[in-house]
C-alpha cells in the first residue's frame, strides 16, 4: 500500500513538468523555430519573431533551435 501511494505521489510530480513547459521562449514565425530568450539568433531575430511558451511554440509545430536548444 505504502509503496503504492509513493508511485502515485511521483508521477503526481513527473507528469505537470513534462506537459506543461512555460519557460518564455522566441519563436519565429516564419522558421518555425524557437530559441531561448538570449539566443543569439533569437535578438537578432525582430521583424518575424514573437515571444511566447516553449509549450505554445511546440503545440504550434515549431522546433528547438540547434545553436541554443530552444
Ligand atoms: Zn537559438
Amino acid at each position: 500500500m505504502r509503496k503504492i501511494l509513493c508511485l502515485l505521489v511521483l508521477l503526481g510530480l513527473a507528469v505537470p513538468v513534462a506537459a506543461a513547459d512555460n519557460s518564455p521562449v522566441v519563436m519565429n514565425v516564419k522558421t518555425y523555430i524557437y530559441h531561448q530568450p538570449s539566443c543569439h539568433w533569437a535578438e537578432r531575430c525582430t521583424k518575424n519573431c514573437v515571444k511566447t511558451t516553449k509549450q505554445e511554440a511546440q503545440a504550434k509545430g515549431a522546433r528547438a533551435c540547434k545553436v541554443c536548444g530552444g
